[in-house]
């Protein structure tokens, strides 16, 4: 099977070095650009099972400000960020808020909480 070369930029950290992953078919035959380790272990999740964290907003009732920034504690399936904004959206909370607050203790069943990320305060 002929080789192809498969080309992003590496998000872990703000340095974004340029990686190019060789594929076999299926099979990952070399990374290359990728100035440290975790940039290899990026690009090879990458190509097999992409993750993302999900940051959004979430509405809330009787707090000083409508809308609390929320995020997923940890990156989850990047096939799921659409049902998982779903379920986001679909979320009303009530202050207060605070920090780390989980808001969703396993969204879409990733086992991944959804956390709040600023205090709104009760008015
Ligand atoms: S390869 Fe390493 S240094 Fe380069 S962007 Fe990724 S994490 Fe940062």
């Amino acid at each position: 099977m002929a080789e192809t070369v498969k080309e992003m930029t590496c998000i872990v950290c703000p340095m974004g070095c340029p990686l190019k992953v060789t594929m076999n078919g299926d099979e990952i035959v070399d990374v290359t650009g990728n100035t440290c380790p975790r940039g290899k272990k990026y690009a090879i999740t990458e190509v097999t099972a992409p993750r993302r964290v999900l940051t959004s907003t979430v509405r809330v009732e009787g707090g000083h400000l409508p809308l609390c920034p929320v995020r997923t504690r940890g990156d989850i399936p990047k096939g799921l960020l659409f049902d998982a904004m779903q379920e986001v959206n679909a979320l009303i909370i009530k202050a207060p808020v605070a920090i780390g607050d989980v808001l969703i203790p396993d969204i879409c069943g990733t086992g991944v909480p959804l956390v709040a990320c600023r205090n709104i305060h009760k008015v």
